[in-house]
């Protein structure tokens, strides 16, 4: 996807500070962290959704979840963090490349905004 920031990040057109990288998964730091740490996990691949990820490439979508969950110990340790996949409009989805925002070094409030 050309317009895509973060297939340009995937890609190496744009820099982002990278925590983790394979054929399949990256991970980055987000740019406007909301919290202590706060790391965003995406495939290489350009899925727009969770929902596109989970009919297209299941299993990619079960690895997305394997790393994200590995990042959130690293981060969060026993104290625990958060693991969100905002989708479409009313989910408050910003970027049309499926992400899992991974959320860590604070005590998170609920409900959501
Ligand atoms: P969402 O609103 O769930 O789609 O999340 C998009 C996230 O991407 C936001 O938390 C942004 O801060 C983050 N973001 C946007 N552009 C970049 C970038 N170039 N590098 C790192 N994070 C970014
Ligand atoms: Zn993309």
């Amino acid at each position: 996807m050309d317009d895509c920031i973060f297939c340009k990040i995937t890609g190496g057109e744009v820099p982002a500070k990278t925590i983790h990288r394979d054929d399949d998964v990256i991970a980055i730091e987000d740019l406007n962290p909301q919290a202590p740490s706060h790391a965003l996990v995406l495939p290489v691949r350009h899925h727009a959704t969770i929902v596109d990820l989970m009919r297209d490439e299941p299993a990619l979508a079960a690895r997305l979840i394997a790393v994200a969950s590995q990042i959130g110990l690293d981060l969060g340790g026993e104290q625990g963090f958060r693991l969100v996949v905002n989708t479409g409009d009313h989910g408050g989805q910003t970027v049309g490349h499926v992400h899992a925002h991974v959320l860590a070094g604070r005590r998170m409030s609920w409900p959501p905004g």
